[in-house]
């Protein structure tokens, strides 16, 4: 099979704009793509592709400002491109992107779409003869909003495509210091042989957004904050802090080291659940220096008595052996202060301290996602003084990766992810089973807040959610690390 044909649904969408073909430009301009990629975009407009191209200069150029394409770098773009205008849930419009295809090419299919027409598309391109040679898809998140809509999308995926042949996409994998975290674990013996119940005193994950829910009022108010955001980011960040050393970074070897996390992960108890979950909705505030509405006075609230959740705080535990009696503290809110993705490794206390500074010593690995990637160690050094006979100060080892690599971007995750569909390497995209079970965890906490009432409080746009947010941890004697 020689070449690839990457053909890409909802190509006029705001992803697509947004993310897709900028990564993909930044492939071509380092010179990653293969030089006879086509790329096929299709969308509803009926234009031609130069018409289509220039409409996407202009939006990219608004999303990219000085790492725009020039007019030379454009040009050379712009040869992989084909354009298709179809509506996709019309079976009779299908024919025009069959004609694009060639079996004797990979056909990779990406949905940059709404996950509700996926199975239509799905079928619409079995119908039309469109699956006949090496074919694989990529699919955006959401995969189904709960467990059983998740194994119906799965269900319908199964009938035209195995497993090895879909490519589920959660964007943070592609991230470089997620990959990195990996790197840390299994390439640094020193880390990995402290990487357990027996040195850390607990493990923080907080993935925070100073902004609110952008018009998305009422696809938002259905699914909230947990389903959003936790049952696949926030998962996916547990399952590479938690798991075991995978045999090998083939696909399957990591997917099933992840999946066994999720399995341990403890099913959150009724009667403990009020102990292990805070809810939040922002209300007004301020963000960025601007007044801002609070959730139920966003534009499009459909539903002024709305209990959905825009924040929410969750102690998890990973019952194995490695992490017995580690908590996880999860946290990830909107219209919060920062703009934040970060996971705190914080070590235990030590077993005997004969200073008698006052500084606490215990490390602290922050792994930062968002704003700044990098990996920062704290570390405990005597403070240079011949004052005192030897007292201690914290010192920070700071592997900032712009800084230290040298390179003058990191690397957007969608490039990562674009080269490696392309390439046919699934190790960070996400594995059917890995989702489903996520889902069940997440589906049985959601039973377990409704069994118990767990209430949404209100905190102002611009804090941290809800005071008890704050207590969840403190009252383990422990503190958010922001
Ligand atoms: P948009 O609504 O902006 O774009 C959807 C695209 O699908 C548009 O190009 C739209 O075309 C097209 N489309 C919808 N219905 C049809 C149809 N019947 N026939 C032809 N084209 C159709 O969505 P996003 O780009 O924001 O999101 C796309 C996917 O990515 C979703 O699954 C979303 O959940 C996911 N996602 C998006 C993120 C983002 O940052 N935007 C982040 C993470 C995931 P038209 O313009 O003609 O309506």
């Amino acid at each position: 099979m020689t070449g690839v044909d990457l053909i890409i649904f909802g190509a006029s969408g705001d992803l697509s704009a947004r993310k897709l073909f900028p990564a993909l430009f930044q492939l071509d301009r380092a010179e990653l793509l293969p030089s006879d990629l086509r790329i096929t975009a299709i969308a509803r407009d009926q234009v031609d592709v130069d018409v289509f191209l220039e409409g996407l200069r202009q939006r990219m150029n608004g999303y990219m400002g000085s790492e725009s394409p020039s007019d030379a770098e454009w040009q050379h773009y712009s040869r992989h491109f084909q354009y298709v205008g179809a509506d996709f849930t019309k079976g009779d419009n299908y024919s025009s992107i069959r004609e694009t295809l060639d079996d004797s090419r990979v056909s990779l299919f990406y949905l940059a779409t709404p996950p509700s027409i996926f199975a239509l598309i799905c079928n619409n391109l079995a119908n039309n003869n469109c699956l006949t040679g090496d074919c694989r898809i990529v699919l955006e998140k959401p995969i189904g909003e709960c467990l059983a809509s998740s194994k119906e999308v799965n269900e319908t995926l199964a009938r035209y495509f195995d497993e090895a042949s879909i490519y589920r996409i959660d964007h943070y994998l592609g991230k470089e210091t997620v990959q990195n975290l990996l790197a840390l674990r299994f390439a640094n013996r020193f880390i990995n042989s402290q990487w357990d119940a027996n040195c850390i005193d607990h493990v923080q994950i907080t993935v925070g957004e100073i902004v609110g829910i952008e018009g998305r009022w009422s696809y938002y108010d259905r699914v909230g904050q947990l389903r959003d955001m936790v049952q696949n980011h926030l998962m996916q960040l547990l399952c590479l802090v938690a798991m075991e050393p995978p045999n090998s970074l083939e696909a399957d070897s990591i997917r099933d080291e992840k999946v066994k996390i999720v399995k341990a992960l403890r099913r959150v108890d009724v009667d403990q659940v009020a102990e292990h979950v805070v809810k939040g909705q922002y209300s007004q505030g301020w963000s960025s220096g601007a007044a801002v509405p609070g959730y139920l006075e966003e534009a499009g609230c459909e539903r002024p008595d709305s209990e959905t959740e825009t924040f929410i705080a969750i102690k998890a535990h990973v019952d194995n052996w490695r992490w017995a009696g580690v908590p996880f503290y999860l946290r990830t809110g909107k219209r919060v202060p920062e703009k934040l993705t970060e996971i705190i490794i914080q070590y235990k206390d030590l077993p005997h301290n004969i200073f008698s500074s006052g500084t606490n010593i215990a490390n602290k690995l922050i792994i930062r996602l968002q704003p700044r990637e990098g990996i920062e160690l704290t570390m405990a050094s005597k403070r240079q003084t011949l004052r005192d006979k030897l007292s201690l100060q914290n010192h920070t080892l700071d592997l900032d990766f712009r800084e230290t690599t040298g390179m003058s971007r990191i690397p957007d995750a969608y490039e990562r992810l674009f080269l490696d569909a392309i390439n046919g390497d699934q190790s960070l995209f996400v594995g059917r089973e890995e989702i489903e079970e996520s889902w069940r965890w997440c589906d049985e906490l959601i039973d377990a807040c409704n069994q118990k009432n767990i209430e949404t409080k209100p905190y102002h746009a611009g804090s941290w959610g809800p005071p008890k947010a704050e207590l969840l941890i403190e009252k383990d004697g422990r503190s958010w690390h922001v």
